[in-house]
C-alpha cells in the first residue's frame, strides 16, 4: 500500500484520526480543496487550500508574523516555548547518524529512532523533548537554490514525545501547542492557518498527520506516529510518538518576507557574494518569480530546458534573458546551501568520497565547484566555506572552529576534481560523438568519472551540442546511495526449535562439558559453548570435541540468532552425547591480543589524525590485524610513527580493559556516538569496552584484561584501500614476537649465506646490487661487440631489388637482435637462426622498402617449418619445433618472399 492509498484508507474513519476538541473549539472546520482534492482544516470559509500547489507564496513582501525573525532568535522564541511547556532541550546531534542504518540525520526524530533486532525502537532520553536538528537530505539537489524553499542542510526544528498513557502527550496537547506557537509566539493570525491532513510512512512504523500550511508555505508537519510494522500487517504501538517537525529556515522567511528563505537566513551573506560576482539584480522580476515559485519542482520537469520555458512563459520574459538573470543568483544560493551542509558533515566526520556517505558530500561540492565555474561567479570556494561558518558562530560555533579542517579536505578534493575533469572531458566528447546520453550514462559518468551534469552540460555547449539533463538526476544518484545495505540475517527453520547456547566466551573457558542438543548440516549445536563465534572483525575460535574416545576438530563457530554452530570436521557426536569442548587457547589468546590492540591503535590514529576518523571495518585473526578508518588521504611516514608510538604508550601505560553492560541511551550520553566504531546497535543494552578512560567502544569481542597484556604493537603497513578509506595492518603480542623471531633467523640465515655480520648486512646487499648493475653493463656491451664481430662476418645475397641474409649464429636472442639491428638497412631482409636453451630460435627483421612484412614472414616459415612466433612488421621473433640448417631455412624464405 502506497502512501496515497494508506490516506484514502484512514480517511474513510477519518474522524477517529483528525478530528480534535482544539481544532473545533477554535473554530477549524473539516474541508476539501477544490483545486487540489486535499483535506483540510480552516476557520474560514476557504475553497482552497493553502498549500504551495494551490496558491502563490502571498507572504513575500508581506510579512505573516508581527515582527521579524533572525535564525538565531527565532529559535531561542521556539526553544523557550517548548521548554516552558515540559520539555527537555537537546543538544544537536551529529548530522552523520551513526546510530541507525541511515548514512544521515535526515530529520530530528531520526535522533530518536535506533534498531531493536531488525526492527525500529523509539529512545526517547525523556517523555518530552525538542531539539534543533541540522538535517542533511540529497534527494532534492536540483531544486536547491531554485524554489526558495529547498535545502540539503536545514535547521530542523524537533518537537517530540513519546506518549504511553501517562507520561508524554498526544494528539490534542500537540496542536494545542502549535496552535500556541504559531498565534501567541509568532503573532500569526489564527484564520491564516490551513491543517492539512496527510499520512506518513517510515522505515517500520507509519503514522498519519496534520501539515500547517501559512500563505501558501508549509511551515510544520505533525505525525502521529501510532502504527508499527507496514499497512498491510501492522500493529497498534504502546507508546505512541508526537513528532512535530518544521523548517527553522521557513519561520524566518515568513517573518521576513524576503524572496527565498535563502535570503531569510543568509541575507547579509547573498549580498556580499553577489556584490564579488558584480551581479544586478532585477529585482521586480526576482520578487514575480519568487511569488510563483511556490508551484516550481524542477525534478517534475522532464529537463531543465522545459522548465526555463515554463517559467519564461508564466513570467513573460525570454528563456535567455531569465537564465542570465536568474541563473547566477540560484547558484549562490546553492552553493551557500551546499557549504553549509559540507560544514556539519565534515565537522561531524564525514568524508567526501565514492563510497557510502561521502558519495552525496561529493557530489555537492563538485556541484558547487562546477556552479562557481559555469557562471564565473569570481569568488572561490574557500570564501563561501568561510562566510558560512561565521554566520552562525552564535549558535553553531563548531562550524568556525572546525573550518581549518573543513578547508583542508575541500583542498584535497577540488584537486582530485580537477585531475578527474579533465579525463571527464575526453571521455564525454567520445560519448556525445555517438549521440545522445540516457540517464544510465549520465548516471555511470558521475559514478566512474565524478562528472556533474553541470559540466557535461558545459561541454556540451562548448561544442554546440544541447543535452537534455533529466531533472531527477540528483534524486537518482541519491537514491543509489541513500542507505547502508546491511543483509538481512536469515535464520534456517531447522535452528528456530534450539534454546539460546549459554554463552562462556568471556569467561576465560578453556575447557568445558556441554550436551549435543542436535546437528545441522556439518554443525554440532551444544546446550553451552565457549567457543567465541566469528563476529565484529575477529574470527572464531577453534579446537576440538571429545566424546568417549572420539575427538573431532572444531574448525569454525558462527552464531545464528542465538544459537551457536560448530562446524566439525569427521564424525558428528550424536544428540544427547555429552562432550568435552577444548578451545585452542594459543589461537585465543592471539586473537584477543590483536583485538585489544585495534582499540587502542584505533583511539591513537583519532588521536593523531583527527576525530574525522571512524572505523570502517576491522579484522583479527591470530597471524595479524587490520583497521580500516575513514581519512581524506594517505598517511605519511611521520602520522604513522606517530599513531604506533602512542598505541605502545597505552600499552606501556597498562590501563585497566573494562567491560561493562549499560543501557544504550545512557551509554550514547556518556561516551558519545563514538561507541560506534563498528557500526550501529541492535539491542537495546550495550556491553562497552573501555580502555582506561580514553576509549569507549560497544563490542562484542574477546578482550586483555589490562593494556599490557597486548604486547608490543608494530604497524606493518598503510595503504589506501578505497577512496576515504586507509588500511592500518599490524600485529600485536605473541604474533608480533613470532613475526620478530622469524624476521630474525631470516637476518641469520642471510648473514651465513653472505658471510656478513647483521650490521654491515644492509651495506653489503647495496653493494652486491651496484655490482650486479656494472656487470650486467658490462656483459651488454661485450654481447654488442660480439654481434658487430659477427656482422661483418655475414654478408647478403641480392635478390632482385631487395638484400637478403639467412645465417646460422651463436648466442642469445640479444645477440641475435643486436646482430640484426647493426645489418638491418630500409633494402634488407636479415633472417637469423640460434639455438637458445635447447631452442630453435629465430629473429626476423624486414626494412622499410621490402615490402615484406617481419611478422608475416615469421608466420609463414612457422606455418612451413612448424614453431610458433610473432611480432610487428619491422621484427619479428620465434621458435620453430625442428633442427633445420641454413640452406633449408633459406629456400623457405625465398619462397615465402618470392
Ligand atoms: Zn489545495
Ligand atoms: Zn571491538
Amino acid at each position: 500500500m502506497g502512501k496515497d492509498e494508506l490516506l484514502k484508507t484512514l480517511q474513510r474513519d477519518w474522524e477517529k484520526y483528525w478530528k480534535l476538541d482544539v481544532l473545533l473549539q477554535n473554530g477549524f472546520r473539516r474541508r476539501r480543496c477544490a483545486k487540489c482534492g486535499k483535506f483540510f482544516w480552516s476557520i474560514e470559509d476557504q475553497e482552497i487550500c493553502n498549500d504551495a500547489n494551490c496558491r502563490e507564496y502571498e507572504f513575500i513582501g508581506q510579512p505573516r508574523t508581527k515582527q521579524a525573525y533572525s535564525y538565531e532568535r527565532a529559535w531561542e522564541v521556539i526553544r523557550n516555548f517548548f521548554v516552558r511547556n515540559g520539555h527537555i532541550e537537546l543538544d544537536r546531534f551529529p548530522v552523520v547518524c551513526r546510530w541507525f542504518p541511515l548514512y544521515f540525520t535526515i530529520a530530528g526524530i531520526v535522533d530518536f529512532y535506533r534498531m531493536r533486532d531488525s526492527e525500529l525502537d523509539f529512545e526517547f532520553p525523556a517523555p518530552s523533548v525538542t531539539v534543533l536538528q541540522p538535517s542533511l537530505r540529497f534527494n532534492d539537489v536540483a531544486n536547491v537554490g531554485v524554489t526558495g524553499r529547498h535545502w540539503t542542510c536545514h535547521s530542523h526544528v524537533e518537537q517530540a514525545s513519546l506518549y504511553d498513557g501517562k507520561s508524554g502527550y498526544w494528539k490534542e496537547r500537540c496542536i494545542e501547542l502549535d496552535l500556541k506557537l504559531l498565534t501567541k509566539v509568532f503573532g500569526i493570525e489564527m484564520e491564516e492557518i490551513n491543517f492539512i491532513e496527510d499520512v506518513w510512512l517510515g522505515a517500520g512504523a507509519f503514522g498519519y498527520s496534520l501539515e500547517y500550511h501559512v500563505a501558501g508555505l508549509e511551515l510544520g508537519n505533525a505525525v502521529f506516529t501510532e502504527f508499527k510494522g507496514t499497512p498491510q500487517r501492522y500493529v497498534t504501538m504502546d507508546k505512541k510518538v508526537i513528532d512535530m517537525g518544521a523548517g527553522l529556515e521557513r519561520f524566518c522567511w515568513i517573518s521576513q518576507g524576503t524572496f527565498t528563505s535563502y535570503d531569510a537566513v543568509f541575507g547579509k551573506e547573498v549580498q556580499r557574494l553577489l556584490e564579488i560576482a558584480g551581479i544586478e539584480v532585477d529585482e521586480a522580476l526576482l520578487e514575480r518569480y519568487a511569488r510563483l515559485s511556490s508551484r516550481l519542482n524542477v525534478e517534475e520537469m522532464p529537463s531543465m530546458e522545459t522548465f526555463w520555458e515554463r517559467l519564461g512563459k508564466e513570467l513573460n520574459v525570454s528563456q535567455r534573458e531569465l537564465r542570465t538573470k536568474l541563473g547566477p543568483i540560484q547558484a549562490i544560493y546553492a552553493i551557500l546551501d551546499h557549504a553549509r551542509a559540507l560544514e556539519f558533515a565534515i565537522v561531524d566526520g564525514g568524508i567526501p568520497s565514492n563510497v557510502g556517505a561521502g558519495y552525496n558530500l561529493r557530489v555537492i561540492l563538485r556541484r558547487s565547484l562546477s556552479l562557481i565555474e559555469k557562471y564565473d561567479l569570481g569568488f572561490d570556494f574557500y570564501e563561501v566555506l568561510e562566510l558560512v561558518a561565521k554566520r552562525f558562530k552564535r549558535i553553531h560555533p563548531e562550524l568556525l572552529s572546525g573550518l581549518e579542517k573543513v578547508k583542508q579536505i575541500v583542498r584535497l578534493e577540488e584537486e582530485r576534481y580537477k585531475t578527474s575533469k579533465e579525463r571527464a572531458r575526453r571521455v564525454v566528447l567520445a560519448r556525445l560523438s555517438k549521440g545522445e546520453l540516457s540517464l544510465e550514462e549520465l548516471l555511470e559518468l558521475y559514478d566512474s568519472h565524478g562528472v556533474t551534469p553541470e559540466t557535461i552540460d558545459e561541454i556540451a555547449h562548448e561544442i554546440g551540442r544541447e543535452i537534455t539533463i533529466p531533472q531527477d538526476f540528483y534524486a537518482r544518484l541519491a537514491q543509489r546511495h541513500e542507505r547502508m545495505e546491511k543483509e538481512e540475517e536469515k535464520i534456517p527453520e531447522e535452528l528456530a526449535g534450539y534454546p539460546p547456547t549459554e554463552m562462556l566466551c568471556y569467561q576465560d573457558v578453556r575447557e568445558f562439558e556441554a550436551i549435543v542438543l542436535g546437528n545441522y548440516g556439518d554443525f554440532v549445536i551444544l546446550d553451552r559453548s565457549a567457543f567465541y563465534p566469528e563476529g565484529g572483525g575477529q574470527v572464531s575460535d577453534t579446537g576440538s570435541l571429545k566424546y568417549g574416545d572420539a575427538e573431532v576438530p572444531v574448525v569454525r563457530v558462527i552464531k545464528m540468532g542465538n544459537v551457536i554452530l560448530h562446524e566439525v570436521r569427521g564424525n558428528l557426536p550424536p544428540k544427547g552425547a555429552k562432550v568435552v569442548g577444548v578451545v585452542n587457547w594459543e589461537r585465543r589468546i592471539k586473537t584477543t591480543q590483536h583485538h585489544t590492540a585495534t582499540h587502542i591503535v584505533n583511539y591513537a590514529a583519532r588521536k593523531i589524525l583527527g576525530d574525522h576518523v571512524w572505523q570502517h571495518g576491522a579484522s583479527k585473526s591470530p597471524e595479524r590485524a587490520h583497521l580500516d578508518l575513514t581519512h581524506f588521504a594517505s598517511l605519511t611516514e611521520e602520522e604513522l610513527k606517530e599513531i604506533e608510538r602512542l598505541a605502545n604508550e597505552i600499552v606501556k601505560r597498562n590501563l585497566p580493559v573494562e567491560i561493562s553492560y549499560m543501557k544504550r541511551g545512557e551509554a550514547e550520553r556518556r561516551f558519545g556516538f563514538s561507541i560506534y566504531q563498528g557500526g550501529f546497535p541492535t539491542t537495546s543494552e550495550l556491553r562497552i569496552v573501555s580502555i582506561g578512560d580514553l576509549d569507549h567502544e560497544a563490542c562484542g569481542g574477546t578482550h586483555c584484561k589490562r593494556t599490557g597484556e597486548v604486547g608490543r604493537i608494530v604497524l606493518l603497513d598503510s595503504t589506501r584501500i578505497q577512496d576515504g578509506v586507509i588500511r592500518l595492518e599490524f600485529v600485536a603480542g605473541r604474533a608480533c614476537e613470532e613475526l620478530q623471531s622469524y624476521y630474525s633467523s631470516l637476518t641469520e640465515a642471510l648473514e651465513r649465506e653472505l658471510k656478513t655480520s647483521r650490521e654491515e648486512l644492509v651495506e653489503l646487499v647495496r653493494r652486491l646490487i651496484e655490482r650486479r648493475e656494472i656487470l650486467e653493463d658490462r656483459l651488454r656491451k661485450t654481447k654488442e661487440e660480439i654481434a658487430l664481430l659477427y656482422a661483418r662476418k655475414l654478408g647478403f645475397e641480392r635478390v632482385g631489388k631487395r638484400r637478403i641474409l639467412v645465417a646460422r649464429v651463436k648466442g642469445d636472442p640479444f645477440i641475435l637482435k643486436q646482430i640484426s639491428l647493426n645489418l638491418s638497412g630500409p633494402d634488407t631482409i636479415v633472417v637469423l637462426l640460434g639455438v637458445w636453451k635447447e631452442r630453435n630460435f629465430l629473429f626476423v627483421s624486414a626494412g622499410a622498402e621490402t615490402g615484406v612484412s617481419a611478422r608475416d614472414l615469421m608466420q609463414q616459415i612457422c606455418k612451413k617449418i612448424g614453431g610458433r612466433g610473432g611480432g610487428n612488421r619491422e621484427v619479428a621473433s620465434g621458435s620453430l619445433d625442428v633442427a633445420i640448417d641454413e640452406t633449408k631455412l633459406k629456400q623457405v624464405v625465398l619462397e615465402v618472399i618470392k
